[in-house]
């Protein structure tokens, strides 16, 4: 079953050829009802609540991320662009639970906001380490709890646009049993690590929901957010863990500079892990460029790490590049003889 209004992969690309020559060579008539269709705008605070809504709405809506990739959300300074993109969008989804504590800024400034729902509704807050009232934000990273955003933005994705309702609700239904796939094989994978093993260390605190669900102790270097203070006693505590129970790795993460835990891995002699992503996607077309993707790369570089081997995600990442590079020749064709019909139609147009 695959998402509707929505393609993957190679077919995708095919899909997108096929697209582009009908919309060019039907150019003339197609424009004047693309603009009479406007298409509503969701706005979403990170890039990956903004990937489900784009993976349940499809081509029915233009959805953006206010936090551009690759950046910390949890210390976002919201530029004066951004405060107009909200102005203007029919939704804002927000994560909540001490995320985005600069929306309360942003809201202040915003003129015109119409609707803003909170997509962690039903999740029961874990709070923070030693910091009992942070509660950590990060619930996306549990593939269980995922099934809940998705649910919930599809909710409200429905109010947005009653008549497309049961679109929306068939990519839910989808992405869901996605996310049961990504749960399935998180118990296989990290359920083979010995208990005394899985010790998950990583830059900020994040993996709170995921280390509950796969019965994981966590341990960050960051133990609130990646700009709280780092005191000496974090550092000891963290050293005492590391030399007690064996652990093997330890992860930087793609918003935070990886050097504090490449020098923590040089200093104790562990393994750095595979980069993973918690606050953010990567670009579309890199390791981690949507949820799903995300969760998969995670999970591999975190059971690999742990067990003391090299993952083979970059590898299998590099493979699904090549797959996506043998398409090009034919876009190249396609473009060609796109241009030659152009060539030809204005040519007749001309004669006539
Ligand atoms: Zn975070």
């Amino acid at each position: 079953m695959t998402l509707k209004n929505k393609f993957t992969g190679p077919a995708k690309i095919k899909t997108v050829i096929c697209r582009c020559l009908i919309f060019c060579l039907f150019f003339p008539a197609f424009s004047d009802t693309s603009a009479a269709e406007k298409k509503p705008l969701i706005l979403a605070t990170n890039t990956i609540i903004a990937d489900m809504a784009a993976q349940l709405s499809g081509d029915l809506a233009e959805v953006k991320s206010l936090v551009p990739i690759g950046t910390d959300p949890h210390n976002f300074e919201p530029s004066p662009a951004d405060i107009k993109l909200a102005g203007s969008a029919n939704l804002i989804l927000m994560n909540g639970m001490n995320l985005e504590n600069w929306m309360y800024e942003l809201l202040r400034k915003t003129i015109g906001i119409t609707k803003i729902d909170t997509v962690t509704q039903g999740i029961a807050p874990i709070f923070s380490g030693e910091y009992a009232t942070v509660v950590d934000p990060h619930a996306w990273l549990d593939p269980v709890l995922g099934k809940i955003y998705v649910k919930n933005i599809a909710t409200s994705l429905s109010e947005l646009m009653p008549e497309h309702s049961e679109i929306i609700q068939f990519n839910s239904k989808v992405l869901t049993e996605e996310l049961q796939h990504i749960h399935e094989y998180s118990v296989e994978k990290l359920g083979s690590i010995p208990p005394e093993q899985r010790i998950l260390i990583t830059s900020h605190d994040a993996f709170r929901y995921f280390s509950q669900r796969y019965q994981m102790e966590v341990k960050s270097v960051f133990p609130t957010s990646p700009s709280a203070e780092l005191t000496i006693k974090d550092m000891a505590d963290l050293s005492e863990i590391i030399s007690e129970s064996g652990v093997r790795a330890i992860f930087p993460e793609s918003t935070i500079n990886p050097r504090l835990i490449a020098q923590i891995a040089r200093d104790n002699g562990l393994i750095l892990g595979g980069k993973l992503y918690t606050d953010s996607l990567s670009e579309p077309d890199g390791e981690a460029g949507n949820y799903i993707g995300l969760l998969y790369h995670n999970i591999r570089e975190i059971y690999y790490g742990l067990i003391g081997e090299k993952s083979t995600s970059s590898m299998e990442h590099r493979q699904s590049s090549d797959e996506q590079s043998q398409f090009f020749p034919l876009i190249l064709v396609s473009l060609v003889l796109l241009g030659s019909f152009l060539i030809m139609w204005k040519g007749v147009n001309h004669n006539l």
